[in-house]
């Protein structure tokens, strides 16, 4: 049995694994937007799906080696550093808690349990507000000198390119992510402020052209940075995970396109995009297994 704790943006994910691997349990809270709260938040999914001795925990920002949030743009703002780690383990008493970023955690859940199980080299790519990422190389997770690897949405694409919420120009997430996409869509409906990106996926399965050609657009700057990854780590598989993973059925042809055009796919033969498979919960489900590394 193992537990493993997601913290998203809005919501916080747990759930309890049985020794199979199977997700036998599962509780979903709002993130709270202070630290005191999120560590009560965490802890309570903790004690309730029955974590015992040990806890693993999924963060969306940048993760030291020693359990420390360095930075996470999208939860608890204007605190700065946060010792998840050890404040966890003080309040749980007893219990040793493995903290990880979250796409480092869902890469892990992937390959021992999902789409990449089997595969001892494979990149994840979540597609959501931003682009994360995570590796797994010869069956080892890659966790970079400070823990920090895997920040793919800072990949500079294009340095004339579009701004992005970090204040640089032409990263990868300013071009292929979830917010990327719906500001296409806006742009392609006249700046109608409600449009999003699932609209113009849905326009895309009625066939609509223009909006076909704006997804177009928007998977060519998908493939560029998968091209790149590609490239360096020659993985098995890509996993595309996050929100977006969804639109699977529409973006994977035009993506796979691109990256033959790029000619990764010629250098690379056998490769394969797939979505993610253990969903919503790959964070959590990953984030079990490392908090227990002995389970399954
Ligand atoms: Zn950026």
């Amino acid at each position: 049995v193992s537990v493993g704790v997601d913290i998203g943006g809005t919501k916080c994910l747990g759930v309890r694994l049985d020794g199979q691997g199977r997700v036998v349990a599962e509780r979903r809270v709002a993130t709270p937007s202070t630290t005191d709260g999120l560590v009560e938040v965490v802890a309570g999914l903790a004690t309730e799906l029955g974590a015992g001795g040990r806890l693993g925990v999924g963060v969306p920002g940048l993760i030291s080696r020693d359990g420390v949030m360095r930075g996470a743009p999208n939860l608890l703002s204007g605190e700065g550093e946060v010792g998840v780690r050890s404040l966890l383990e003080a309040r749980l008493g007893g219990t040793s808690v493995v903290v990880d970023n979250d796409a480092t955690c869902a890469v892990w859940g992937e390959h021992r349990l999902g789409a990449a199980r089997g595969a001892d080299d494979v990149v994840l790519v979540t597609l959501g507000t931003g682009i994360g990422g995570g590796f797994v190389t010869g069956g080892r997770l890659v966790r970079g000198a400070r823990g920090f690897a895997g920040e793919v949405g800072n990949m500079v694409v294009d340095p004339d390119g579009s701004l992005c919420t970090c204040g640089a120009r032409g990263c990868w997430e300013a071009h292929a992510s979830g917010l990327a996409l719906g500001a296409l869509a806006r742009e392609l409906a006249g700046d109608a402020a409600q449009v999003r990106g699932e609209h113009l996926v849905a326009a895309c399965r009625e066939g609509d052209e223009p909006s076909l050609a704006v997804l177009a657009t928007f998977a060519s700057w998908l493939a560029i940075g998968i091209a790149n990854l590609v490239e360096i780590l020659d993985p098995e598989v890509v996993i595309v995970g996050g929100g977006l993973s969804s639109a699977a059925d529409v973006l994977f042809r035009p993506v796979e396109a691109a990256l033959a055009g790029l000619g990764a796919l010629a250098r690379h033969p056998g490769l394969r995009l797939v979505p993610a498979q253990l969903g919503y919960r790959a964070g959590a489900v990953g984030a079990a297994l490392l908090g227990s590394p002995r389970a399954t």
